[in-house]
């Protein structure tokens, strides 16, 4: 009988035991994604921000869900009575967390923003330029990156951690298409009447793309292919100068694009241009996509006027004569101006324009 009940006592000890929750360990981040935590940590610090994170906890995940029910890439769940500690889980089979460590940033951030910060709601309005305002947006995008765009990173971690920032100058350094004071000397010009400039359409024996009826024609027929074509010509990046041509997309729901600064051997370039879906694209390929824009006036079935000004320290974008975007001036890694056109689309230029701006 004794021996029955302290039998049963120990049976219920177990059992209470095994009803415990295994003890939460407070700080557990995996190791490549601890940086980022620090950095959050110090970027705090630069702004007055007193900040030390020792209750966090950070997983990877698949499939994850946000709050509104879509796909998301991260998620954060704050801490509550039967959850005390923040959790983060993210998605690293996620482009954002693939892509480089700034798009890891903005992802981490994002998600220390919500966890850390308390700022739980998404912020989606714009800039006076039209870039998103906040790091806090509901989709994700390229705000800031290694190159082209890195001057805009200081302004997107100060409203981070105060949402009252103002505005950064270069939100509002939109000059007009038309307010062009400098005058335009002819560099380069191609009207597509022949292929005077050997556009090389050749890819292993098979031909896709030609020139004819004053319009350059370049097309992927191949799946989960992207082509890009290309001629030598030097542009000099202490001068100004502007890039201009008319791009249509006419069939596929790919990119179509213009690069220039390229090098052969790497296939790097720097590049600009649009989706079938009306979608600006700049970045750099060895980078990847440094903007992802919305246009507010694009044609998908018609031709899209893109305009590049190298401008001092900055390259200023237009669609359509409107302003998309700005850009920081880089070193340009090669001599090539040319086309990309992504897997099974069709793309239709009808003339490139380079002039010097003086
Ligand atoms: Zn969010």
């Amino acid at each position: 009988m004794i021996r029955a009940i302290i039998i049963s006592n120990i049976l219920l000890f177990l059992v209470l035991i095994g009803c415990n929750p295994d003890p939460v360990n407070p700080f557990s981040i995996p190791d490549e994604v601890l940086p980022f935590v620090e950095s959050f940590e110090e970027e705090a610090a630069k702004r007055g921000v007193s900040l030390v994170i020792d209750e966090l906890i950070v997983e990877y995940g698949t499939e994850l869900e946000s709050s509104s029910g879509g796909e998301a890439i991260g998620q954060c769940f704050v801490p509550n009575s039967r959850n005390p500690i923040p959790r983060i889980v993210i998605d690293t089979a996620s482009f954002a967390w693939k892509q480089n460590e700034f798009s890891r940033e903005l992802l981490m951030f994002h998600e220390l923003g919500h966890c850390i910060l308390d700022r739980l709601d998404h912020r989606d309005d714009r800039l006076s330029n039209g870039n998103f305002a906040s790091l806090m947006l509901t989709s994700s995008n390229n705000l800031y990156g290694p190159k082209l765009n890195n001057f805009k990173r200081e302004y997107y971690i100060d409203e981070l951690f105060d949402i009252n920032t103002p505005e950064p100058d270069w939100a509002k350094d939109i000059p007009a298409y038309e307010d062009l004071t400098a005058a335009k000397v002819r560099k380069f010009i191609d009207e597509f009447d022949d292929n005077r400039f050997s556009w090389p359409f050749n890819f292993g024996g098979e031909t896709k793309g030609s020139i004819a009826d004053g319009q350059f024609q370049f097309a992927s027929d191949i799946p989960d292919q992207a082509l890009s074509t290309a001629i030598q010509l030097a542009l000099d990046q202490g001068l100004d100068y502007e890039i201009e041509l008319d791009i249509k997309i006419e069939s596929g729901e790919n990119l179509a694009l213009f690069q220039w600064g390229g090098t052969r051997e790497a296939g790097d370039f720097f590049f600009a241009g649009f989706s079938r879906d009306g979608f600006f694209f700049g970045g750099q390929w060895g980078i990847g996509s440094a903007s992802t824009l919305e246009l507010p006036d694009f044609d998908p079935d018609g031709f899209n006027k893109l305009t590049i000004r190298k401008i001092g320290q900055f390259y200023y974008i237009y669609a359509n004569e409107t302003f998309a975007e700005i850009y920081e001036v880089e070193e340009l890694p090669g001599n090539l101006i040319g086309f990309f056109v992504g897997s099974q689309t069709s793309m239709k230029v009808d003339y490139l324009r380079i002039n010097e701006l003086r």
